[in-house]
């Protein structure tokens, strides 16, 4: 039975697509969007167009940024020759709050997953080895410890490893299973001064 209209039952089908946000959390929306003034609306659709339109990659680290390079990159008194590997935009910026980093970074957007059918080939680890060919000291894995997480550190390290550039991974304190982006500074911080060399 068709409780809602059409249109709704829509809506409601396109917001529970989205990541974490389940039926009820879709419903709720769906009808606090339907109340909203059409000029919120209106507002609420330019902006996620906006975004989507003018958000891109760094051409360096890779980040999400709207400008060719991002901020972190374009610093000059950052230190470009340690590099710290991240799986999202999301884990670079809870490392930027910590505000004590004074390397760069590069975002893979992913982890290796065999599970899920996730490769080597789909995360940006060609645009690292890329990088690496220029004057690189470290390489911080930085990765989740999770499972892909681990897979993916190991994998890291591996490939870089004949170059002969330090590779080191963020100490445990990092909890297993953990999100990088839900961690506390002082951890992410104790994680990165107790990184170990692979
Ligand atoms: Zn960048």
């Amino acid at each position: 039975m068709d409780l809602y209209s059409g249109y709704i039952n829509k809506l409601i089908e396109e917001l529970a697509g989205l990541p974490g946000i389940g039926s009820k959390s879709a419903q709720r929306l769906a009808f606090h969007i339907i109340n909203m003034s059409k000029a919120r609306v209106e507002h609420l659709s330019r902006v996620i167009l906006e975004a989507k339109e003018n958000v891109r990659y760094c051409e360096e680290c890779y980040t999400l940024t709207d400008r060719d390079v991002c901020p972190v990159c374009a610093n000059t008194n950052r230190d470009h020759g340690t590099i710290m590997v991240v799986e999202n935009t999301r884990d670079l910026a809870a490392y930027e709050k910590t505000g004590k980093y004074q390397g760069v970074y590069h975002v893979l957007h992913g982890a290796i997953s065999p599970m899920i059918g996730i490769g080597p080939g789909d995360i940006k680890l060609k645009e690292l080895m890329k990088r690496l060919e220029g004057n690189v000291d470290e390489v911080i894995i930085a990765t989740n410890s999770s499972l892909e997480g681990e897979t993916t550190a190991m994998y890291i390290s591996k490939l870089i490893k004949p170059t002969g550039i330090k590779v080191t991974r963020i100490a445990s304190g990092v909890p297993v299973g953990g999100d990088l982006e839900y961690i506390d500074e002082v951890t992410l911080l104790r994680a990165l001064e107790g990184r170990v060399e692979l």
